[in-house]
């Protein structure tokens, strides 16, 4: 109970420097990763409507987007390929393709950022020609386990071109520990599985499927991706991952699942990251620009809020705007 005039919590926050010394920090740059996507070509910069201020890129263009970032401590990137429907087969086969479009870019990152973290998504809804996460073997039934060896492939791949970690979003049974034991008998030892660990089956996927091109054909995701109803599934996912030998668990969607990155913060010592997607950020543009909100501000409050939950890091794509939001 308060008593006045004793207690008057008001007190700290009668100024900016009281709230400031009194609150926790915002996130800092070094704590996001910003998802990209990597077309083919040269001087290639293709806005993506629904996410504005976010585009596809040639590896020349990203290479120009990101130096500034880099400069100013940006913590990561994930990386996305873009490929052309002719390259796409019923098992994915263009996303373990040797000298293929990630596998080259990963190579002209890393030449120019060697000191920046950089992460590949690992799955094959990008590369398939019904756009879901794995094989399929019976209508839309996807066979898990063929699955998990073309992960092996695609994350190998990443690792050969140099990527610093890859990060499996398939949510395929037993992809953790198939890819830590690929990546350990071919000599990647030093290589970051972060784990798309505790994936759920949102609605608000929609701006990223038409940034990757990645919406599945027929039926829906909803056999692996994780039913947003079930948190403690949600939490069984976590610690499984943790124990085939994730280094990094993630919650994805972010803001809807707040209370999941709060229990899986609780039940690891892992670091654990949170994708704050596309369809978060492209509601924020929405508010607005309805003139409900400011853009900045709202992301502030965003990303502190996911901060706030447990997050470690945070996969955003307010990430190449830092300077404006903070
Ligand atoms: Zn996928």
């Amino acid at each position: 109970m308060s008593k006045l005039p004793e207690t008057r919590l008001r007190r700290l926050r009668r100024t900016e420097s009281l709230r400031t010394l009194t609150g926790q920090p915002f996130p800092t740059l070094g704590k996001m990763i910003w998802p990209v996507f990597a077309v083919e070509g040269e001087n290639q910069r293709i806005e993506i409507g629904s996410m504005p201020g976010q585009f596809r890129m040639s590896a020349d263009e990203l290479c120009r987007a990101v130096e500034p970032l880099a400069e100013q401590g940006l913590g990561g990137l994930m990386l996305f390929g873009v490929v052309d429907e002719a390259l796409k087969d019923a098992g994915g086969s263009y996303a373990f393709a040797d000298n293929g479009l990630v596998q080259r870019t990963v190579k002209t990152l890393k030449a120019g950022f060697p000191d920046l973290t950089l992460f590949t998504d690992v799955c094959l809804c990008g590369y398939t020609d019904h756009g879901h996460c794995g094989a399929l073997h019976a209508g839309t039934e996807i066979d898990n386990d063929k699955t998990l060896v073309l992960l092996q492939k695609v994350a190998l791949s990443h690792a050969a071109a140099g990527a610093d970690g890859v990060a499996p979003s398939a949510m395929m049974d037993g992809q953790v520990a198939a890819i830590r034991r690929a990546l350990e008998t071919n000599g990647y030892t030093d290589t970051v599985l972060m784990s798309y660990s505790t994936k759920f089956a949102s609605a608000l996927y929609g701006p990223f499927r038409e940034a990757a091109e990645s919406s599945p054909q027929c039926g829906d995701r909803k056999a692996y991706q994780l039913d947003p109803s079930d948190p403690r599934q949600a939490l069984r996912e976590s610690k499984i991952d943790e124990e085939e030998g994730a280094d990094i668990l993630m919650v994805k969607p972010a803001t809807f699942y707040l209370d999941v990155i709060s229990k899986v913060r609780e039940n690891t010592e892992l670091p654990l990251a949170a994708y704050n997607v596309s369809g978060e950020y492209a509601m924020i543009h929405a508010l607005a620009n309805s003139g409900g909100g400011d853009l900045h501000a709202l992301a502030r409050e965003n990303l502190a809020a996911i901060q706030r939950a447990g997050a470690d890091m945070i996969l955003t794509y307010w990430a190449n705007q830092y300077e404006q939001i903070f």
